[in-house]
């Protein structure tokens, strides 16, 4: 498949090519261009040249754009599933969600477009002021593989519906639903170079959208050390700058706790996507009275996930994205049981043999006891590996889960409203879920705190921080 740098097919001007590879069979299912800075010059010059078109459009009109747009994606939702499978080795069903999860985000957009608007500031004697909101200009957005078509919903509806135009970055190895996606929306309307979707490396393609003169504002999603990196080098180009990070989210589970529904949920929490989400549950926190009858209930669900090639529904749980992805989880497993940091009380191993083929699978892992300083508990563990503490009271239940560099989500589980306004008042997160996780909607403001990142995607604060004000002070 090739790059779409103003609304035509690109390839990149050195002929390299990088395999996309299926992480289910480890087969090559296809490739894209190795873009240079020559592609990412090409596609800001495009996002430049269409940019007062764009913006000179009303937002009722740019909405209506997103909003076809999102039709086109509704009709090829099965095929876009599909490719996305194929390349990232979720199962089908998350497939299908995520493809309409992205029809849902832009219909959202679409719906307020009507409603936006600037502000009015009487200011007697001295005059008046209508604050206007103008898009930023060349907006460019990068995104790592694990929700490769929600995050980019994240980024184009609220940077397309203020009238930006865009240079748009998928992963290396989950490219292609993001490209079918750029080619239905110039069919549903978008004008060529509105959203140019180039692929590449990371360390050529992105720092050269983050060092770019006429790129005014980065979005960045991805890992916490590239995130500092983008950081630094936006920083002294004078970019504003979004970056959405990782997170170890701690799910807490009062003792008043629905149990049956808690443990679907840290089920679900963690081994949805293969537990390669960044809001998964990444640490389990039990309250020591319902400890073992939740670990037992778990460790059945646990048990009973199917894991295998993601294009079948009879799947639960799917491959790791890919090979690295695969030797990391391996190698952090090893290292915590291996120090006698945790006790392993299911999983731990590569899947092989038939139906595993040469897919990076692992299996469904849970680890009891975590030593204080297990790395479990500590860092960010992306994939299907959860641990799970006792505790014996709330106190302990709060320290620990504040006890990471993370801030993204957490969830607590009670129907005791003063557990949850204490949760929510002192456990450092942007979104602080009550009896469910994971769960998050394109009119809920989503980021994280501390080192998960800076600003927030979804809802008019995402549309706000594509905008900047000017403001027309009138004097009579
Ligand atoms: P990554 O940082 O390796 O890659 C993300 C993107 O950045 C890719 O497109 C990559 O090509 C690009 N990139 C790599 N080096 C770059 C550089 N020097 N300059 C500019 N761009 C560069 O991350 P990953 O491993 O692909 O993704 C997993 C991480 O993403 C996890 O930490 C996860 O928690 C995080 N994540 C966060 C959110 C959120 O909303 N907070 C959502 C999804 C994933």
């Amino acid at each position: 498949m090739q790059m779409r740098i103003g609304g035509a097919e690109v390839s990149s001007a050195d002929g390299q090519w990088i395999p996309v590879i299926n992480p289910a069979t480890g087969e090559v299912l296809d490739k894209v261009p190795q873009g240079t800075l020559y592609e990412v010059d090409e596609a800001v010059h495009a996002a430049e040249n269409a940019f007062d078109a764009w913006a000179g459009r009303t937002v009722r009109d740019r909405g209506m754009v997103l909003f076809k747009t999102a039709e086109k994606v509704r009709e090829k939702h099965k095929d876009l599933a599909v490719v996305l499978t194929a390349e990232q080795g979720k199962p089908i069903r998350e497939a299908i969600d995520e493809v309409r999860g992205f029809a849902n985000i832009l219909e959202f957009y679409a719906g307020i477009a009507g409603a936006l608007h600037g502000d009015y500031l009487g200011l007697g004697p001295a005059g008046d002021c209508l604050v206007k909101r103008e898009p930023l200009g060349v907006c460019g957005a990068i995104i790592p593989w694990n929700m490769p078509v929600i995050l980019m919903g994240w980024k184009i509806g609220p940077a397309l519906l203020a009238g930006n135009t865009m240079v748009f970055k998928p992963a290396s190895s989950a490219p292609l639903t993001n490209l079918a996606i750029a080619s239905l929306a110039e069919q549903a309307g978008l004008p060529p170079g509105v959203l140019n979707t180039i692929t590449g490396r990371g360390e050529v393609v992105g720092e050269g959208m983050v060092r770019h003169r006429g790129i005014s504002k980065i979005s960045f999603t991805g890992d916490l050390e590239t995130g500092g990196r983008v950081r630094e080098l936006a920083g002294s180009h004078l970019k504003e700058i979004h970056l959405e990070l990782g997170s170890s989210d701690p799910m807490i589970v009062w003792k008043d706790a629905d149990i049956g529904k808690a443990v679907d949920g840290a089920v679900r929490g963690r081994f949805y996507n293969a537990g390669q989400t960044c809001t998964a549950v990444k640490r389990l926190y039990l309250h020591e009275e319902i400890a073992q009858d939740f670990t037992s209930r778990l460790l059945h669900k646990v048990e009973a996930l199917r894991v295998g090639n993601g294009s079948s529904d009879q799947v639960d749980m799917g491959p790791l994205a890919g090979k690295i992805q695969l030797e990391r989880i391996a190698a952090t497993v090893q290292n915590v049981i291996g120090r006698g940091r945790g006790t392993l009380l299911t999983g731990g191993t590569r899947l092989l043999g038939p139906g595993y083929e040469n897919g990076f699978f692992y299996s469904p892992t849970l680890v009891t006891d975590p030593t204080p300083d297990c790395q479990l508990l500590h860092t960010e563990v992306f994939g299907p590996v959860l641990p799970i503490v006792q505790v014996p009271d709330l106190e302990t239940a709060i320290t620990m889960a504040n006890s990471t560099r993370y801030g993204l989500g957490a969830s607590v589980w009670t129907r005791d409203l003063s557990i949850v306004r204490e949760v929510f008042s002192r456990v450092q997160a942007g979104i602080v879920w009550v009896n469910r996780h994971l769960t998050v909607l394109p009119e809920i403001p989503f980021g994280g705190v501390k080192e998960s990142g800076l600003g927030r995607e979804n809802g008019l604060q995402a549309w706000q921080s594509y905008t900047r004000t000017k403001s027309l002070f009138l004097t009579w």
